[in-house]
C-alpha cells in the first residue's frame, strides 16, 4: 500500500466542523477524473483530457470577492470596490453554514502547497464539493512528495462549496455567490460558483498581501520564463493580453504563466505549479505547446463537444473564456524546479484595441512606472452584432483585483528592484494594428513572437528608435522577422488624422485615469505619461 492511500484512510473532516462526511483524500488525477466522469459531471474528450462545465459562472466574480476587516487588515488593506470589507461575525455565521452544507456529503480534500521557493511556501488544504475542483488543486498548486505529505500542516484552508448558496440578507454577501478571505483565521470561503479560477486567484489575492506585508517579496500578475543562458524575462499583463500564450516558448524554459514573486534573494519563484490557458480558436500551428498540453491529467472547462468527443475551439456558445488547466510539466520546455534569476527583460503586455500603442517600444524607468501603475489595456465589448467600440480598462499592477494592498505598494517595491536589477522594460501591444477592433486586426501572433524574441536576444539593443508623436515611447525602426510598417501604428492607418484623433482620446483616458496616483508619482514617473494629447 502507497503511503498516500494511508494517508487516504486516516483523514478526517469532524475537526474542521464537517461531520459524517466521506471523504476522498489525495486522490490522484486519474481518480478524479474518473470519479467525475461515473458521477455525470464531465466527459472525456478524444484526446484523452476531461472536458466539465463550471456552471452558471464561467468567470471570476470581481463583485462577489470580500476580505474580512478586522485587526489585521484593518489598517493595510486599500477598501473599497476592489478590497470589499466583510465583517468578522458574518464570516463566523457563513462559514458554519458552509461546514453544516458540506456534512453528510462526499468531499474531496487534497493537501497542496503555493510558492515553489522553499522559504515562502504556503501549505493549503483545499476541500471540495466536486472531483473537478479537487483535480484543479491539484493540477494547479505545488504537489507535495509523500514525506511532505506526512508531516504536512496547513497554513491556508479553503473551502469550496459550488452548490452553496449565500442568501445576501442574512449572510451579508451581494449575492448568492461568494469569495471571501480571512487572514485571520486563514480560511477562503468560496462558494455559489463553480468557476474554478477563484480557487487559485484565492490564494493569489492572498499571498499579494501575506508576501509584501510578512516577506519583504513583491507578488506579480505576470508570466516567466528562463533563455539558455539562465536569462530570466517576465511578462505582466491583464487577462487576454498573452501572458499565458508568449510565455509558452519552445526556446525558453517555462518558469509559470501567471502568478509569481520577487524574492529579496533576487530570485523569481512561480507561486503554483500550473497553467490555466485560454482555448478560444486555439490551433496547434499557433500554439502548439499549449494545443499539446491537452491530455489525459488536462480539464477542459465549458468547451463544446462534437459527436466525436472532439473540441470545437471556435465555438464560444457557452463563454468566450473557455480554459484548460494542466500541471506544468505538460508543457515541455520547463525550468524545475519553479524559480529563475532577477529579470533582465520585463515585458508589458496589452491588447490596445484602439490600435494605437506600438506593437514594441522601450520604455524609460519613469514611463516603466507610469505605465505599470496604469495597467491599461482595452476591453472588446463581445461578439454582439453592431457593438464594436472597444472600451479603455485600466488595472493597476496590471492586476488590480487581485491586490489587497494599495497600487502604489507595489509598483514602489517594483520600481526599486528593476532599478537594482537593471532590467530592460518593454510595452508590446498584442492587440490591434492597422485601425481599431472592428477596422483593424488583431497583430499577428508571430510577428509579436517575434518581437520578443529580438528583444530578448539582444537584437533590439543597438536599434533606431522613433519618438511616438503621443506616449514618448522609443519604437525600433527594424525589427528581425517583422515588416517595418507595422512597427509604427500610425503608419498602419489608413486616415492619419483618425489615428492622430484616437491616439489623443486614449491619451486622455491615460491622464484621466492617473489623476488618483499624481499624489503619489514623483516628476519622473509624470514624465512617463503621454506627452501630449
Ligand atoms: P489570463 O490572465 O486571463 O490568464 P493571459 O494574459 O494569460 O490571460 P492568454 O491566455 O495568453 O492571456 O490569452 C491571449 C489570447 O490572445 C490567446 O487566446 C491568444 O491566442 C490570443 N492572441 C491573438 N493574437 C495574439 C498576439 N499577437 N499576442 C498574444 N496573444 C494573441
Ligand atoms: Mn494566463
Amino acid at each position: 500500500m502507497s503511503l498516500q492511500t494511508q494517508i487516504a484512510k486516516t483523514i478526517s473532516l469532524e475537526d474542521y466542523g464537517i461531520k459524517n462526511a466521506t471523504v476522498h483524500y489525495q486522490l490522484s488525477p486519474e481518480e478524479l477524473h474518473y470519479e467525475t466522469i461515473e458521477h455525470g459531471l464531465g466527459q472525456e474528450t478524444k484526446s484523452g483530457a476531461l472536458a466539465i462545465n463550471t456552471g452558471e459562472f464561467t468567470g471570476r466574480s470581481p463583485k462577489d470577492r470580500f476580505i474580512v476587516k478586522d485587526e489585521v487588515t484593518r489598517e493595510k488593506v486599500w477598501w473599497g470596490p476592489v478590497n470589499i470589507p466583510f465583517e468578522p461575525g458574518k464570516f463566523d455565521k457563513l462559514h458554519k453554514k458552509m461546514l453544516d452544507y458540506l456534512s453528510h456529503k462526499e468531499i474531496y480534500a487534497r493537501d497542496a502547497y503555493a510558492c515553489a521557493e522553499k522559504d515562502y511556501q504556503l501549505n493549503i488544504r483545499v476541500i471540495n464539493e466536486y472531483p473537478w475542483s479537487n483535480m484543479f488543486a491539484y493540477n494547479m498548486f505545488l504537489r507535495p512528495g509523500d514525506e511532505e505529505l506526512r508531516n504536512f500542516k496547513e497554513d491556508w484552508l479553503i473551502l469550496n462549496a459550488p452548490g452553496f448558496k449565500a442568501n445576501a440578507e442574512e449572510d451579508g454577501t451581494r449575492q448568492e455567490n461568494f469569495a471571501i478571505l480571512n487572514f485571520s483565521k486563514k480560511i477562503a470561503l468560496i462558494g455559489g460558483t463553480g468557476y474554478t479560477g477563484e480557487i487559485k486567484k484565492g490564494i493569489f489575492s492572498a499571498l499579494n498581501f501575506i508576501l509584501p506585508v510578512y516577506k519583504n517579496t513583491l507578488p506579480m500578475h505576470c508570466s516567466a520564463n528562463v533563455g539558455e543562458e539562465g536569462d530570466t524575462a517576465i511578462f505582466f499583463g491583464l487577462s487576454g493580453t498573452g501572458k499565458t500564450t508568449l510565455s509558452a516558448d519552445p526556446k525558453r524554459k517555462l518558469i509559470g504563466d501567471d502568478e509569481h514573486g520577487w524574492a529579496s534573494e533576487n530570485t523569481i519563484f512561480n507561486f503554483e505549479g500550473g497553467c490555466y490557458a485560454k482555448v478560444i480558436n486555439l490551433t496547434e500551428e499557433n500554439e502548439p505547446d499549449i494545443y499539446r498540453a491537452i491530455k489525459p491529467g488536462a480539464i477542459l472547462e465549458n468547451v463544446i463537444l462534437n459527436d466525436e468527443k472532439e473540441v470545437d475551439f471556435s465555438d464560444t456558445s457557452i463563454t468566450q473564456n473557455t480554459r484548460v488547466s494542466y500541471p506544468i510539466d505538460h508543457i515541455d520546455n520547463i525550468q524545475e524546479p519553479s524559480v529563475g534569476e532577477n529579470p533582465k527583460n520585463i515585458f508589458f503586455l496589452t491588447a490596445d484595441a484602439f490600435g494605437v500603442l506600438p506593437p514594441i517600444s522601450k520604455l524609460t524607468p519613469g514611463q516603466a512606472a507610469y505605465h505599470f501603475i496604469s495597467g491599461y489595456t482595452a476591453k472588446v465589448a463581445g461578439t454582439e452584432a453592431g457593438i464594436n467600440e472597444p472600451l479603455p480598462s485600466f488595472s493597476a499592477c496590471f492586476g488590480a483585483p487581485f491586490m489587497p494592498l494599495h497600487p502604489t505598494e507595489y509598483a514602489e517595491m517594483l520600481s526599486a528592484k528593476m532599478k537594482e536589477a537593471g532590467v530592460n522594460v518593454w510595452l508590446v501591444n498584442t492587440g490591434w494594428t492597422g485601425g481599431p477592433y472592428g477596422t483593424g486586426s488583431r497583430m499577428k501572433l508571430k510577428y509579436t513572437r517575434a518581437m520578443i524574441s529580438a528583444a530578448l536576444d539582444g537584437e533590439l539593443d543597438d536599434a533606431k528608435f522613433n519618438t511616438h508623436n503621443v506616449f514618448g515611447l522609443q519604437m525600433p525602426v527594424e525589427c528581425p522577422n517583422v515588416p517595418s510598417e507595422v512597427l509604427n501604428p500610425r503608419s498602419t492607418w489608413e486616415n492619419k488624422e483618425d489615428y492622430d484623433k484616437k491616439a489623443g482620446e486614449l491619451a486622455d483616458s491615460f491622464k484621466t485615469n492617473f489623476e488618483k496616483f499624481e499624489n503619489y508619482a514623483n516628476d519622473e514617473i509624470m514624465a512617463g505619461g503621454p506627452t501630449s494629447s
